[in-house]
C-alpha cells in the first residue's frame, strides 16, 4: 500500500478484513497523526484516536480489537447497543458519537463509556436520570455546530457557555470537552475555519468558566480532514474508513442535513 493510500476524500480506503491489515491500517494512521502533530510542535501522545466501526460487521470488528483497538466509536445507538452485546467477552468501551434522541437515553446509560453529542439539556437530563439509577457516570463531549447553516446537529456557539453552566446540576455527566463535526467540503480552508472555532470556544470557556469544561479537549477531524484536526488542536481524532475501509452507506444516512 503507498502511503498515500487510505486518505482520499472520494473515498478510495483500502478495507482491512484481517489482524494484518487493521495492523497497517491503524499504523499508517497513527503515523499521519505523529506528523501533523510535529508539524506544529505537538506531543502525540496527547491525541487520541478513536476507531469508528459504524456499518461494520462483527467480525471485522473482532479483528481490529485483536489488532489493538479497544475503545470505538459508533454513530447511532441502536447499533451499538447491539455490538455490545454481541462482543460482551471482548474488553471495549463503546463511544456513542452520534445525535441521540432522549427516548435512547436508557440504552446509552447500560453500555456507553462515552458520549460525544451532548447538544440538549433534555438529553443531559434523560441520561442523568438513567445512568444515576444504574450507578454509572459517562464522559460526554458538548457538541458545537461550528459550520453554521450548514447542519443542524450541536449546539449554536452562542449558545455554549449558558449550557455548560447548567451540567453540573447532572454530576453523572463528566465533561470532557467540546466535539464538532466540520463543514463537508473539500475547501480545506474553510474545514479550518471550523476546527479553530471549536478551539477558540474552548479556550473562551476555560478563561471564564474553567470548572465546567473538564480538560478541555476537543474532539474533531475524521478520516479525510483529522490532520488539519490535529494542526488545529484536536485531542482526540473519530476516523472510521482510514481504518475499517470505505462505507458502503453514504455519509448523508447519518447526517441527513447534508443529503
Ligand atoms: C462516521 C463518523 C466519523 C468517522 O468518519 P470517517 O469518514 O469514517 O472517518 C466521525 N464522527 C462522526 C460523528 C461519525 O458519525
Amino acid at each position: 500500500m503507498s502511503v498515500d493510500e487510505g486518505l482520499d476524500h472520494n473515498g478510495e480506503y483500502s478495507t482491512a478484513e484481517n489482524v494484518e491489515d487493521f495492523r497497517i491500517n491503524i499504523a499508517e494512521v497513527n503515523r499521519r497523526i505523529a506528523s501533523a502533530a510535529e508539524r506544529v510542535g505537538r506531543e502525540p501522545g496527547e491525541i487520541e484516536l478513536l476507531p469508528v466501526s459504524k456499518t461494520v460487521p462483527q467480525e471485522r470488528i473482532r479483528a481490529a480489537v485483536a489488532a489493538g483497538c479497544h475503545k470505538l466509536g459508533e454513530n447511532k445507538v441502536q447499533e451499538a447497543f447491539r455490538k455490545s452485546d454481541e462482543m460482551a467477552d471482548l474488553d471495549i468501551d463503546w463511544a456513542v458519537i452520534g445525535h441521540l434522541q432522549s427516548n435512547k437515553a436508557r440504552d446509552v446509560a447500560k453500555f456507553a463509556s462515552e458520549f460525544q453529542a451532548l447538544d440538549r439539556l433534555k438529553v443531559a437530563a434523560a441520561l442523568d436520570r438513567r445512568l444515576e439509577a444504574a450507578g454509572r457516570s459517562l464522559d460526554v463531549y458538548v457538541q458545537v455546530n461550528t459550520s453554521a447553516e450548514e447542519s443542524k446537529f450541536g449546539m449554536p456557539p452562542e449558545e455554549l457557555l449558558g449550557f455548560l453552566r447548567e451540567l453540573p446540576q447532572f454530576p453523572t455527566l463528566k465533561v470532557q470537552g467540546l466535539m464538532t463535526l466540520a463543514v463537508f467540503s473539500s475547501d480545506i480552508d474553510r474545514v479550518r475555519t471550523c476546527f479553530q472555532r471549536l478551539r477558540t470556544l474552548r479556550d473562551q470557556a476555560q478563561e471564564t468558566d474553567p470548572e465546567l469544561i473538564g480538560s478541555g479537549k476537543l474532539s474533531m477531524g475524521m478520516s479525510g480532514d483529522y490532520e488539519v484536526a490535529i494542526e488545529e488542536g484536536a485531542n482526540c481524532v473519530r476516523v472510521g474508513q482510514a481504518i475499517f475501509g470505505r462505507r458502503a452507506l453514504p455519509d448523508s444516512y447519518y447526517w441527513p442535513e447534508n443529503g
